[in-house]
């Protein structure tokens, strides 16, 4: 284990909150419902500093994050972020490194990050390095428990107010509907481009006809996940016959580098996505970036997009970033310092040091768990 130098101070102390905060209204998508969103902040200390980072997932991983992972880095040099990832992986082997154990670690690996460059007083997309100084974002929600009202209310903001080129709905609620969902999230939005997720609830037969259906009647030019992500043959088969107007992207559900390297090599979807607070953090979301580079495929981030501002900075082949819409409402609430869209971008902001954020305790509280 690397030690602290005599340069560099110790990390001293991991903590973890959980706190869960209901929707707006209620949700769904094509194979899941929820009223409420938890999301899990870390602080982790050293040097004088408190690093931020947090994930969306259930408030069980606190325990994990206050006694495994905690007792596995503690001590550490806060400047070998890859040793302390190295070393929770390392003490998660036998209890699952994947699903809830991924989360606790990306949630983790982020703080760490926002510690080491609040340390060298830097903006963290200036530590990593940029490739661009704004990230475009395209809308996300649509959901399938949406009123028509709703759903057209949320898009033209998108579109007119924050300048978003893309949008993208769920469906596959109730397949019978989705043809005028659509027909109304397109009178929404004009000529922007529309994107669909079926999450996962359709079959590859289904799925086809889906896609061409709507790329012709509607233009829809993205279908995510029209078949389970973990049906990576029948992605590829959408994929192939899929009109060439529309891509195929997947991703979410991934935790560690080998699984966005079976999705790549299997040729299962024009654009990857990924999600820091899941794959890994910081480092995760650099190392899928690497991947997708050497598979010539873009890289597009799901979600909590205050945690992938500055990193989505340093990626070369990334594409675009998710404004989910309970996330943005949970991190302007809880975050000060989080994004406003202009112009379809946002943008680090490079006054602040690290991620840009400070968590907003005590407006966070009455949702603590
Ligand atoms: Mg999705």
């Amino acid at each position: 284990m690397l030690t602290g130098s005599a340069s560099h101070p110790c990390l001293e102390t991991v903590r973890a909150r959980a706190y869960t905060i209901p929707t707006d209204k209620p949700e769904a998508d094509g194979t899941m419902r929820w009223a409420s969103n938890t999301l899990v902040v870390v602080e982790a200390a050293g040097g004088g500093k408190m690093g931020l980072g947090y994930t969306y997932t259930h408030s069980s991983i606190t325990r994990l994050i206050e006694d495994k992972l905690s007792e596995a880095i503690v001590g550490q040099d806060v400047m070998n972020v890859p040793a302390m990832c190295a070393a929770m992986q390392r003490s998660v082997r036998n209890m699952g490194r994947d699903g809830l154990g991924a989360t606790a670690m990306s949630a983790v690996d982020a703080a760490l990050w926002d510690l080491k460059a609040k340390l060298l007083g830097l903006p963290l997309a200036t530590l990593l390095g940029c490739v661009r100084d704004v990230v475009p974002i395209y809308g996300s929600g649509g959901f399938t428990t949406y009123s028509d009202d709703d759903l057209h209310a949320q898009f033209s903001g998108w579109a007119e107010r924050d300048g978003c080129l893309w949008v993208k709905m769920k469906i596959g609620s109730h397949p019978e509907q989705d043809p005028h969902r659509v027909a109304v999230a397109r009178a929404a939005i004009g000529e922007r481009g529309l994107f669909v997720d079926s999450n996962g609830a359709l079959t590859v037969r289904k799925a086809l006809h889906v896609t061409q259906m709507l790329a012709r009647d509607f233009g829809v030019v993205w279908h995510e996940e029209p078949v389970s992500s973990d049906d990576l043959a029948g992605l590829r088969v959408v994929r192939q016959r899929a009109p060439h107007t529309t891509e195929i992207a997947a991703g979410e559900y991934g935790y560690d580098l080998g699984y966005f390297r079976r999705m790549l090599e299997a040729g299962a979807v024009d654009v990857q996505q990924a999600d820091a607070t899941r794959c890994g953090g910081i480092s995760g979301f650099l190392q899928a970036g690497v991947l997708c580079e050497a598979h010539h495929t873009d890289l597009s981030a799901h979600c909590a997009p205050a945690l992938h501002l500055h990193v989505a900075c340093a990626v070369p082949r990334f594409r675009h970033l998710e404004w989910f819409h309970d996330h943005v409402r949970i991190e302007r609430m809880l975050f000060d310092g989080a994004p406003m869209p202009r112009d379809g971008v946002i943008r680090p902001d490079l006054s602040r040091p690290g991620l840009g954020l400070a968590f907003k305790q005590s407006d966070a509280e009455p949702y603590r768990v």
